[in-house]
């Protein structure tokens, strides 16, 4: 049965969700990158529409404004509910559009994810700060809403990374005006379809389109502010696009984020969360780990168990039950992976399992590539995979480690993996990234600020400092 029933906020299906946002006739093909099928079809009407969005924003801020955070607060848990009560629906059509499977770190946990920052964005309080109360002098800092926000986003986690934008952004007040990637506009609609169950009129739009729909996002007048997931290259558009309006921006760009196992680390423990901290979204993740450097010591043993684990992990179509890994989502990113990999074969490098693909099958699939004996400047780890082929690079000291880590313009994540949790943490104080991990890797947390140095990016996500960065400062000061 593929009627919509807006009335409880729940869908029969995907296939009920899919129909409701679909258009009745015309628009482009969106498919399914394991199997090639036609998963359903995508509006994009372009420019004027955005305008019109951004124009019902802007109509529909005040009075979202005026609910107070008590109000939006109360918003922000229906809109989680709505999404455990559409959460299978959602997966499947995220799963079918996107690749990932359904199971392990993939589609459900996507989708839980979501809810899951709804309702922890919800919760967090952000009180006015007295800077100074003293000799008859007081100041005081306030978040106020900024007014509409633009959110632009990815095609590798869409529906996590649309929800980091815009729950903080509707929490503090603003509205928000979405452009999904091209590559998986319809993940980002159906959740937009299942929020506006619960959400106001006007406060929460979806403009699927190209990179012409996200210039003049990010030069529009009448947006505030610009919250944007994606390439280091788009990023650096974005700022330029964003000049003349002189834009708040929160850029969460391109990783390329290193490991350190230390020679004490104990190369069983740590095996399988090396492997989803490098393979997570089959390597299709910003903080995902791509490049390993193992002390000499251990590093047999580290790619052995790597190897083993690798070699076990079930790859497929994402609707099998049975798959924790799933295709590259499109054509491009697959020619990455198989230049950089050729690159490292060229070079000499030992590939310890992958590194060919069946040229047979119908979809995207590159199967998990170790590469070891790579040298640290081998294109396989000088720049971003962004998929599962991964540099393990052998190492004496930990100078040398910390020295090949910091060697690149991007900073987003790292982590050091070690049995002295005291000798970590130094070595990760040494590392310049946004978030290091001590024995894991990507493990984001709604509560704990994300964001990267160097080239990838400025401005935090989730907690308290992420609300801060969805509203304007306002200082109010005189006399006490
Ligand atoms: P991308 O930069 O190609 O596209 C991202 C979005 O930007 C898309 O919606 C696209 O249509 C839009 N866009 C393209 N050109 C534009 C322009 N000139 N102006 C405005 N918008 C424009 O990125 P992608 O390939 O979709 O995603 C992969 C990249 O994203 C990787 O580098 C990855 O590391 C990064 N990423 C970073 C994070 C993070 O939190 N730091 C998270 C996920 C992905």
């Amino acid at each position: 049965m593929n009627v919509e029933s807006t009335k409880q906020g729940t869908f029969a299906d995907a296939a009920g969700l899919l129909a409701a946002i679909q258009p009745t006739a015309g628009g482009r093909d969106i498919k399914d990158p394991a199997t090639g099928e036609v998963v359903g079809r995508v509006a994009e009407p372009g420019v004027a529409e955005l305008d019109a969005a951004i124009e019902a924003a802007r109509a529909a801020q005040p009075a979202w404004a005026a609910r107070g955070h008590d109000g939006r607060r109360t918003l922000l848990n229906l809109a989680a509910d709505a999404i455990e009560a559409n959460a299978e629906a959602l997966a499947e059509l995220l799963s079918r559009e996107q690749g990932k499977p359904l199971n392990g770190p993939n589609a459900r946990f996507e989708v839980g994810a979501c809810a899951a920052w709804l309702r922890t964005t919800a919760s967090f309080e952000l009180e006015p700060e007295t800077i100074v109360e003293e000799d008859g002098t007081y100041a005081q800092l306030f978040y106020r809403p900024l007014g509409v926000v633009g959110a632009i986003g990815p095609w590798n986690w869409p529906m996590m990374i649309s929800t980091w934008q815009l729950a903080p952004a509707l929490r503090m007040g603003n509205t928000v005006v979405m452009k999904p990637s091209e590559y998986t506009p319809l993940s980002v609609l159906a959740l937009a379809k299942v929020l506006n169950t619960v959400l106001p009129a006007g406060v929460l739009a979806v403009v699927p389109g190209g990179p012409d729909v996200g210039k003049r996002l990010a030069g529009h007048p009448d947006i505030a502010k610009v919250m944007f997931t994606g390439s280091t290259a788009t990023g650096k558009a974005i700022i330029r696009s964003s000049a003349d309006t002189v834009k708040r921006l929160t850029l969460e760009l391109g990783g390329n984020d290193a490991g350190v196992v230390l020679s004490d680390a104990d190369p069983a423990a740590i095996a399988e969360d090396l492997f989803w901290g490098a393979f997570i979204n089959t390597g299709q993740t910003c903080a995902a780990l791509k490049r390993l450097y193992v002390h000499e010591d251990i590093y047999d043993q580290v790619c052995e168990a790597l190897t083993g684990l690798a070699r076990r992990m079930p790859m497929g179509v994402g609707l099998d039950e049975n798959n924790v890994l799933g295709p590259l989502q499109n054509k491009a990113q697959f020619d990455i992976i198989a230049r950089l990999v050729q690159a490292a074969k060229d070079s000499g490098a030992r590939v310890l399992t992958g590194g060919n693909p069946d040229e047979n099958q119908p979809g995207y699939f590159y199967p998990v590539t170790l590469v070891a004996d790579i040298d640290n400047d081998n294109p396989l780890v000088a720049e971003e995979q962004f998929g599962p082929a991964l540099p393990i690079i052998k190492y004496s000291t930990v100078d040398e480690a910390v020295q090949m880590a910091n060697g690149l313009d991007a900073g987003l994540g790292a982590s050091v993996w070690s049995s002295d949790t005291a000798k970590a943490r130094e070595v990760a104080a040494r590392i310049e990234a946004g978030t290091v991990w001590i024995n894991k890797h990507g493990a984001v947390d709604p509560r704990v600020p994300f964001g990267g140095v160097k080239q990838s990016g400025y401005g935090l996500e989730f907690g308290v400092e992420g609300l801060k960065h969805l509203g304007a400062p306002q200082v109010i000061t005189g006399a006490s």
